[in-house]
């Protein structure tokens, strides 16, 4: 047996502080999880169920590296996000071990067709050429919980070209990081090498080329995008 075309590489994530990396499996999104976020998007926070939608494991881009002007978009947008890796699988994860699933903590940037995703929120359809196109997931280098410990609190921030766009503390997250895991755990079985993007904090706008990105949470340091010429 021959494989018709090689196989697609295994995508990983560099471990900070090692020389260990970490095979992705799947990127999994939380939509709206911040109670300003969910306003300035028209909609209300609450604490409905959250909702969940997919980027594919390609789509991984790592730190500094330029992201060409996305085609089919004319407001492309940045979204400071908290990634969780999960470590180990399970189904049906309940609130007080969901936190042992956990492998490390990584910070992220859900890069966004903002003008497809509102079409396709309005027409009921899906959000897939909006949310989930090609090297629209930065991920920085992964934090093992062995260093780092979990993260409940502490400041996300995005700034473009120096300028603070996103600044928010992660204690403000609708839905916490066990109420995620336990919750999505219901619908499908997480694995190893799952990464959650847990949602964004206000203040989500356009880059143009040229732009350059940089997302921080405290203990996980940052991440740099540079928005490269339109593709
Ligand atoms: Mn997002």
């Amino acid at each position: 047996m021959g494989y018709v075309f090689p196989p697609q590489n295994t995508v990983t994530l560099p471990v900070a502080g090692s020389e260990d990396r970490l095979p992705v499996r799947r990127i999994l999104c939380v939509g709206r999880n911040y109670a300003a976020h969910a306003r300035e998007m028209g909609k209300d926070p609450d604490r409905d169920l959250p909702f969940f939608f997919s980027k594919p494991t390609d789509a991984v881009v790592m730190d500094n590296e330029t992201v060409a002007y996305p085609a089919e978009t004319a407001n492309f947008h940045y979204e400071a996000e908290l990634v969780v890796a999960i470590g180990k699988e399970g189904r049906d994860i309940s609130m007080e071990s969901s936190l042992e699933h956990v492998w490390g903590y990584a910070v992220g940037n859900d890069l966004t067709r903002r003008d497809l995703q509102l079409a396709a929120r309005e027409q009921g359809r899906p959000w897939d050429m909006g949310k989930a196109f090609d090297r629209s997931a930065p991920v920085g280098p992964i934090h093992p919980v062995s260093t780092v410990g979990h993260l409940s609190t502490g400041e996300i921030k995005l700034t473009v070209n120096g300028e603070v766009k996103q600044q928010a503390d992660l204690s403000e997250l609708i839905w916490s990081v066990p109420e995620i895991i336990s919750i999505l755990s219901s619908f499908i079985e997480l694995k190893p090498g799952d990464l959650i993007m847990t949602g964004t904090p206000a203040g989500v706008g356009a880059m143009v080329p040229g732009d350059v990105c940089v997302v921080s949470i405290d203990g996980l340091g940052q991440i740099t995008t540079i928005i490269g010429a339109a593709e």
